[in-house]
């Protein structure tokens, strides 16, 4: 498996997989790899015939006061498990080879991004959408893979490449997590202990939501107002948002009449932590 720091590096590789007549999927991260990634790259193995992980901490779509220099990085450990995955090609360049001076071009959405985590981070999927796009286009794979755990993130991405008739099938998986419910996330490292033990309170309460609407309540109300409760018992937490919006247009949608994504963000400490669920009636 190859580490590549260069836009023409990995052009040069598909190109000459593309000759052999090979598939390609992409797998794009911002590294710090956990089972999570690794669960999207076997996905890709499975379905490609090679696979490139792009591993980017992509600075615009941090907003001003974030983590985007605390943000974890180990290149080595995330080399290792690609590998043990079985992909073909890293692409981890550096923030100069992707933003050139004067760098001007975005790609920007409406809609779809104005909700949930678009409302909490305004510049957020213009970010998104734009280093996407660029390595939509540097990779120019068959299919790209992306987590539910980023349920917004994949609504996006999907509308994205639709709207700009981008020949790639979007792929989600589904969302890995610890014993105790808590998704995985490299931002889980931010972690202490106490806030560790705390944040299994947002998956808690999201599978409360969860039961709440398989036992047949729909009124999106009243489960918002239980997973709010249990989050705000816990004393370390602060929510951000707790919503029920349509999967996948991702607007307010306050009755569980059509497929549903019950979604929240809540600070544990200085970290923000997201999860949901996708609940569509039978
Ligand atoms: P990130 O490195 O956080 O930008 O994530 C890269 C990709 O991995 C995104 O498509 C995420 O949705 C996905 N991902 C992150 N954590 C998980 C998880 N716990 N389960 C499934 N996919 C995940």
């Amino acid at each position: 498996m190859n580490i590549e720091k260069t836009v023409q590096g990995v052009r040069a590789q598909v190109k000459a997989w593309r000759r052999e007549g090979l598939r390609v999927g992409l797998v794009p991260t911002m590294g710090y790899l956990h089972e999570g990634h690794k669960s999207l790259i076997e996905r890709a193995v499975k379905e490609n015939d090679r696979v490139i992980v792009s591993v980017f901490v992509n600075p615009i779509q941090f907003g001003p006061g974030e983590d985007f220099s605390a943000y974890p990085r180990d290149l080595n450990a995330d080399a290792r498990l690609c590998e043990d995955a079985g992909a073909s090609l890293v692409f981890a360049p550096d923030v100069s080879e992707m933003y050139q001076d004067n760098f001007s071009t975005f790609v920007d959405m409406s809609g779809v991004t104005e909700e949930l985590c678009g409302k909490s981070r305004p510049t957020h999927f213009r970010g998104v959408c734009t280093v996407v796009s660029k390595l939509f286009h540097i990779a120019a794979p068959d299919c790209a893979y992306f987590g539910q755990k980023d349920a917004q993130q994949l609504a996006v991405i999907r509308r994205m490449a639709r709207d700009l008739n981008m020949d790639i099938e979007i792929v989600g998986c589904p969302i890995v997590r610890e014993p105790d419910g808590l998704a995985k996330s490299s931002r889980n490292t931010y972690l202490s202990k106490e806030e560790r033990n705390a944040a299994a309170v947002l998956s808690r309460a999201l599978s409360a939501g969860r039961t709440m609407l398989e036992n047949g309540e729909r009124d999106g109300e009243l489960v918002l107002g239980e997973i709010r409760n249990i989050i705000s018992a816990e004393p370390l937490a602060n929510i951000d948002y707790v919503e029920m919006v349509t999967w996948d247009s991702i607007e307010i949608h306050h009755t569980a009449d059509v497929p549903v994504l019950v979604a929240a963000a809540v600070w544990i400490g200085k970290t923000r932590l997201i999860d949901n669920f996708i609940f569509e009636r039978e």
